[in-house]
């Protein structure tokens, strides 16, 4: 069975019973989770909203909802429309371990103020690239089952863990790592438009971001080698770029992390579990 259709099977047997006819939202699939996605159909011409936030509701009725690395343990979805439904969502906490991460470049740890403004003009550079609004439902609905890995290899690094770069507390781990060597090909996950390619940012190197459309997007951090341009409409498995450790890393992998609408996502909740290398127990 499609991993996809598994999970909606679930999440509509387990996590979500059904309630009174047309009054408790019961057409829903995905995760409740924090770093999770949820989708759902509601009547074409539906609002719905999470906790009061207006959701992405395509033309269809389908909708998309996602849980942050703290997300509360309650949301409130609630439909309004032809065919209205509320619902209390219980949101699945995770717990997170700290990864102590030794030998990254100093600098990348503790900024020198000559680099401030260049740290400051890249941010403001990656918020702009994931402000663009894609309307494509077809990518996506990608979330239902389509997504593979961009690369295969070690997985080093996983969503939510508290770093400690050479020491120094530093963010939360918002990525999976897969290791593999520099110039292994990096391929897009599912289909979406390049919104940014920068082949040098000061704290993720060559860096691409994918959107899939309505504010959900992939990034590529550390990358040896760029190898689309902005504007771009990418296909699923197509080579985007090569492995690399450019930026705030200590060797060779792959950084893949998602957003939706300011919200960080675990890619790897999207994803079957990582295939085993040869030889590999
Ligand atoms: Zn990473």
């Amino acid at each position: 069975m499609p991993r996809g259709l598994f999970v909606a099977l679930l999440g509509a047997s387990v996590l979500f019973a059904p309630g009174p006819a047309g009054a408790a939202c019961d057409d829903l699939g995905g995760e409740a989770v924090q770093g999770g996605l949820l989708w759902g159909r509601a009547a074409p011409g539906s609002t719905v909203t999470l906790d009061g936030e207006p959701l992405p509701v395509l033309p269809d009725g389908w909708f998309l909802a996602g849980f942050g690395r703290d997300a509360s343990a309650t949301a409130a979805l609630v439909v309004s429309g032809p065919a209205p439904c509320e619902r209390t969502l219980a949101v699945a906490a995770r717990e997170y371990r700290i990864q102590r991460v030794n030998g990254v470049p100093q600098r990348t740890v503790t900024p020198p103020p000559e680099d401030l403004e260049r740290i400051r003009r890249e941010r403001a550079l990656v918020v702009a690239a994931k402000g663009r609004r894609v309307e494509e439902p077809g990518w996506l609905k990608q979330v239902v089952g389509v997504f593979r890995w961009p690369a295969l290899g070690p997985i080093s690094g996983v969503y939510g863990s508290q770093r400690v770069y050479n020491g120094k507390p530093g963010n939360p781990h918002y990525g999976v790592d897969v290791a593999a060597p520099a110039g292994t090909p990096v391929r897009a996950p599912a289909d979406g438009l390049v919104t940014l390619a920068e082949p040098d940012l000061f704290y993720s190197g060559g860096t691409i971001i994918l959107d899939h459309g309505y504010g959900l997007s992939s990034s590529f951090l550390h990358l040896s080698e760029v190898g689309v341009s902005v504007g771009e409409e990418i296909r699923q498995g197509a080579v985007i770029g090569a492995i690399g450790a450019s930026g705030r890393a200590t060797g060779p992998h792959l950084d893949w992390r998602m957003s939706f609408r300011g919200r960080r996502i675990d890619p790897q909740r999207l994803v079957p579990p990582m295939p085993r290398a040869p030889g590999e127990p």
